[in-house]
Protein backbone atom coordinates (compact mmCIF):
# COMPACT_ATOMS: atom_id res chain seq x y z
CA UNK A 1 0.00 0.00 0.00
CA UNK A 2 1.20 3.70 -0.42
CA UNK A 3 2.14 5.75 1.98
CA UNK A 4 -1.33 8.17 2.28
CA UNK A 5 -1.08 11.96 3.42
CA UNK A 6 -3.11 15.07 2.70
CA UNK A 7 -3.79 15.45 -1.55
CA UNK A 8 -3.29 11.84 -2.34
CA UNK A 9 -5.24 10.47 -4.43
CA UNK A 10 -6.17 7.23 -5.94
CA UNK A 11 -7.14 3.33 -5.57
CA UNK A 12 -5.51 2.90 -1.47
CA UNK A 13 -6.99 6.26 -0.70
CA UNK A 14 -10.53 4.94 -1.73
CA UNK A 15 -9.07 1.59 0.54
CA UNK A 16 -8.57 3.80 3.57
CA UNK A 17 -11.78 5.68 3.25
CA UNK A 18 -14.11 2.79 2.85
CA UNK A 19 -12.51 1.54 6.31
CA UNK A 20 -12.81 4.63 8.13
CA UNK A 21 -16.54 4.74 6.63
CA UNK A 22 -15.96 7.77 4.36
CA UNK A 23 -17.50 8.46 1.72
CA UNK A 24 -14.28 6.45 -0.73
CA UNK A 25 -14.36 9.18 -3.32
CA UNK A 26 -10.31 8.46 -4.06
CA UNK A 27 -9.22 11.97 -2.77
CA UNK A 28 -7.24 12.17 0.30
CA UNK A 29 -8.93 15.61 1.68
CA UNK A 30 -9.30 17.61 4.75
CA UNK A 31 -12.53 15.24 5.91
CA UNK A 32 -10.43 11.85 5.08
CA UNK A 33 -7.43 13.61 7.30
CA UNK A 34 -9.74 13.66 10.07
CA UNK A 35 -11.02 10.98 10.27
CA UNK A 36 -7.27 9.43 9.83
CA UNK A 37 -6.30 11.45 12.78
CA UNK A 38 -9.61 10.45 14.82
CA UNK A 39 -8.74 6.94 13.94
CA UNK A 40 -4.91 7.04 15.09
CA UNK A 41 -5.32 8.81 18.08
CA UNK A 42 -8.08 6.19 19.11
CA UNK A 43 -5.41 3.49 18.47
CA UNK A 44 -2.82 5.11 20.37
CA UNK A 45 -0.72 5.66 17.17
CA UNK A 46 1.32 9.12 16.54
CA UNK A 47 -1.96 11.06 15.43
CA UNK A 48 -0.04 12.80 11.81
CA UNK A 49 -2.63 11.81 10.03
CA UNK A 50 -0.08 10.37 7.39
CA UNK A 51 -1.16 6.62 6.44
CA UNK A 52 2.00 4.40 6.50
CA UNK A 53 2.25 0.99 7.98
CA UNK A 54 1.32 1.28 10.95
CA UNK A 55 -1.88 2.68 10.16
CA UNK A 56 -2.89 0.73 7.36
CA UNK A 57 -1.98 -2.57 10.07
CA UNK A 58 -4.16 -0.83 12.55
CA UNK A 59 -6.92 -0.73 9.70
CA UNK A 60 -6.76 -4.65 8.80
CA UNK A 61 -4.83 -4.42 6.15
CA UNK A 62 -0.89 -5.52 4.68
CA UNK A 63 0.64 -2.20 4.11
CA UNK A 64 3.15 -4.42 2.07
CA UNK A 65 -0.53 -5.48 0.43
CA UNK A 66 0.17 -4.38 -3.68
CA UNK A 67 -2.53 -2.12 -4.81
CA UNK A 68 -3.34 -3.10 -8.38
CA UNK A 69 -5.01 -0.90 -10.74
CA UNK A 70 -4.36 -2.37 -13.88
CA UNK A 71 -4.43 -5.66 -15.48
CA UNK A 72 -1.99 -5.91 -18.46
CA UNK A 73 -2.30 -8.36 -21.72
CA UNK A 74 0.46 -9.91 -23.17
CA UNK A 75 0.98 -12.83 -25.96
CA UNK A 76 4.30 -14.79 -25.90
CA UNK A 77 5.14 -14.36 -29.37
CA UNK A 78 5.21 -17.21 -30.16
CA UNK A 79 4.61 -18.81 -33.35
CA UNK A 80 0.77 -20.30 -33.85
CA UNK A 81 0.53 -24.23 -32.95
CA UNK A 82 3.80 -23.89 -30.70
CA UNK A 83 3.49 -24.88 -27.15
CA UNK A 84 5.49 -22.62 -24.69
CA UNK A 85 5.54 -23.72 -21.21
CA UNK A 86 5.49 -21.39 -17.71
CA UNK A 87 9.52 -22.80 -17.54
CA UNK A 88 10.52 -21.78 -20.93
CA UNK A 89 9.37 -18.46 -20.22
CA UNK A 90 10.72 -18.33 -16.78
CA UNK A 91 14.25 -19.70 -17.98
CA UNK A 92 13.86 -17.14 -20.99
CA UNK A 93 13.56 -14.37 -18.61
CA UNK A 94 15.88 -15.50 -16.19
CA UNK A 95 18.27 -15.38 -18.74
CA UNK A 96 17.22 -11.33 -19.28
CA UNK A 97 18.19 -11.04 -16.29
CA UNK A 98 14.62 -10.85 -14.37
CA UNK A 99 13.98 -12.80 -10.88
CA UNK A 100 12.00 -14.94 -12.00
CA UNK A 101 8.67 -15.25 -15.06
CA UNK A 102 7.45 -11.46 -15.39
CA UNK A 103 4.14 -12.45 -15.81
CA UNK A 104 1.75 -13.76 -13.38
CA UNK A 105 -0.74 -15.81 -15.22
CA UNK A 106 -0.05 -17.09 -18.33
CA UNK A 107 -2.52 -19.19 -20.77
CA UNK A 108 -2.06 -21.76 -22.75
CA UNK A 109 -3.70 -22.88 -26.02
CA UNK A 110 -5.55 -25.70 -24.56
CA UNK A 111 -7.25 -23.01 -22.25
CA UNK A 112 -5.70 -24.22 -18.69
CA UNK A 113 -4.12 -21.14 -16.78
CA UNK A 114 -1.01 -21.44 -14.78
CA UNK A 115 0.36 -19.30 -12.18
CA UNK A 116 3.72 -17.21 -12.63
CA UNK A 117 4.93 -14.82 -10.95
CA UNK A 118 2.85 -14.61 -7.13
CA UNK A 119 0.20 -11.59 -7.46
CA UNK A 120 1.68 -9.99 -4.36
CA UNK A 121 5.27 -9.57 -6.39
CA UNK A 122 5.75 -6.91 -8.71
CA UNK A 123 6.38 -8.36 -12.17
CA UNK A 124 8.24 -7.72 -15.25
CA UNK A 125 6.07 -7.12 -18.38
CA UNK A 126 5.29 -3.83 -18.66
CA UNK A 127 7.89 -0.78 -18.30
CA UNK A 128 6.38 1.94 -16.16
CA UNK A 129 3.40 -0.29 -15.07
CA UNK A 130 5.10 -2.94 -13.12
CA UNK A 131 3.82 -2.19 -9.75
CA UNK A 132 0.95 -1.44 -10.11
CA UNK A 133 -0.51 -4.02 -12.30
CA UNK A 134 -1.13 -7.86 -12.92
CA UNK A 135 0.27 -9.54 -16.34
CA UNK A 136 -1.60 -12.06 -17.88
CA UNK A 137 -0.11 -13.81 -21.16
CA UNK A 138 -1.20 -16.04 -23.67
CA UNK A 139 0.81 -18.74 -25.21
CA UNK A 140 1.10 -17.55 -28.96
CA UNK A 141 0.31 -14.23 -30.64
CA UNK A 142 2.29 -15.11 -33.62
CA UNK A 143 2.09 -16.62 -37.31
CA UNK A 144 3.28 -19.37 -38.22
CA UNK A 145 6.29 -17.73 -39.78
CA UNK A 146 7.43 -16.39 -36.30
CA UNK A 147 7.39 -12.59 -36.86
CA UNK A 148 3.84 -11.39 -38.13
CA UNK A 149 1.74 -10.80 -35.09
CA UNK A 150 -1.53 -12.86 -35.17
CA UNK A 151 -4.37 -13.29 -32.73
CA UNK A 152 -3.53 -16.93 -32.56
CA UNK A 153 -6.16 -17.64 -29.42
CA UNK A 154 -7.81 -20.42 -29.18
CA UNK A 155 -11.48 -20.74 -28.31
CA UNK A 156 -10.14 -22.42 -25.02
CA UNK A 157 -7.34 -19.54 -24.64
CA UNK A 158 -10.20 -16.70 -25.22
CA UNK A 159 -12.79 -18.36 -22.86
CA UNK A 160 -9.90 -18.50 -20.38
CA UNK A 161 -8.36 -15.47 -20.92
CA UNK A 162 -12.01 -13.65 -20.14
CA UNK A 163 -12.76 -15.91 -16.83
CA UNK A 164 -9.62 -14.62 -15.67
CA UNK A 165 -9.81 -11.00 -16.37
CA UNK A 166 -13.32 -10.81 -14.84
CA UNK A 167 -11.92 -13.13 -11.55
CA UNK A 168 -8.88 -10.33 -11.26
CA UNK A 169 -11.33 -7.54 -11.89
CA UNK A 170 -13.32 -8.82 -8.83
CA UNK A 171 -10.70 -9.21 -6.95
CA UNK A 172 -9.55 -6.03 -7.39
CA UNK A 173 -11.99 -3.80 -7.83
CA UNK A 174 -11.67 -0.62 -9.88
CA UNK A 175 -9.06 -2.09 -11.81
CA UNK A 176 -8.57 -1.67 -15.37
CA UNK A 177 -8.00 -3.97 -18.53
CA UNK A 178 -5.06 -3.16 -20.92
CA UNK A 179 -3.04 -4.44 -23.76
CA UNK A 180 0.18 -4.27 -23.58
CA UNK A 181 0.66 -2.19 -26.79
CA UNK A 182 -0.84 0.78 -25.31
CA UNK A 183 2.25 1.59 -23.09
CA UNK A 184 4.78 0.36 -25.59
CA UNK A 185 5.63 0.66 -29.34
CA UNK A 186 4.85 -3.29 -29.94
CA UNK A 187 2.19 -5.25 -31.78
CA UNK A 188 1.16 -7.24 -27.97
CA UNK A 189 -0.79 -8.94 -27.08
CA UNK A 190 -1.69 -9.13 -30.99
CA UNK A 191 -5.34 -8.49 -30.32
CA UNK A 192 -7.56 -5.34 -29.63
CA UNK A 193 -8.74 -4.66 -26.42
CA UNK A 194 -12.46 -5.30 -27.41
CA UNK A 195 -11.73 -8.47 -28.79
CA UNK A 196 -10.84 -9.81 -25.62
ZN1 LIG B 1 3.64 -7.89 -23.87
Amino acid sequence: MQTLRLGSRGQDVRTLQSRLALIADGIFGPVTREAVMSFQFAQGLEADGIVGPKTWTALGINPYHRSITKIILHCTATPEGRDFTVEQIRQCHLARGFSDIGYHYVVYPDGSVHAGRPESVVGAHCTGQNTCSIGVCYVGGYATDGKTPKDTRTPAQKKSLRELVETLQKKYPGATVHCHYEFANKACPSFKLCDL
